[in-house]
């Protein structure tokens, strides 16, 4: 289990920024406009969490309020009954982004071994190479 970094937030409760370390009340619209950065790239940068959203405490709690005086259609309609597909069962271990990560880094890991494994070969293929010539030179 991958551990993700918690935003830093400021005195005013707005998570700070990495790159210019000012606080706004979103973030991730801020990295986006100012330093060009998309929001998930920035949460892949500074080892956020791929999926959660990076917003001020007051937000947050706007937003969740906001969530709660909509229960029906949010929480019944989008998240109990509209996530049923794709809501975490048992024996569930990764989300389909992280599989496909780890899929790339094992294919990685792969090809490194592979091409270390070829030197070698080639090294150990110089190696007998030589020992072959030596022993087929005249004893002196
Ligand atoms: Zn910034």
């Amino acid at each position: 289990m991958k551990a993700y970094k918690e935003p830093l937030y400021n005195i005013k409760g707005q998570p700070v920024c990495e790159i210019c370390h000012v606080g706004y009340d979103k973030l991730l619209k801020h990295v986006n406009s100012r330093h060009s950065i998309s929001a998930n790239e920035y949460k892949e940068r500074f080892g956020y969490h791929p999926r959660k959203g990076i917003v001020s405490q007051k937000l947050h709690a706007q937003m969740r309020s906001n969530a709660l005086k909509n229960y029906n259609k949010v929480i019944m309609g989008n998240l109990i009954i509209g996530g049923n597909n794709n809501r975490f069962k048992e024996g569930n271990q990764m989300s389909d982004l992280e599989k496909l990560s780890e899929l790339n880094r094992n294919r990685m890991k792969q090809k490194w071994n592979n091409i270390r494994n070829e030197k070698q070969q080639s090294k150990d293929d110089v190696l007998s190479d030589l020992i072959k010539k030596l022993s087929v030179l005249p004893k002196t």
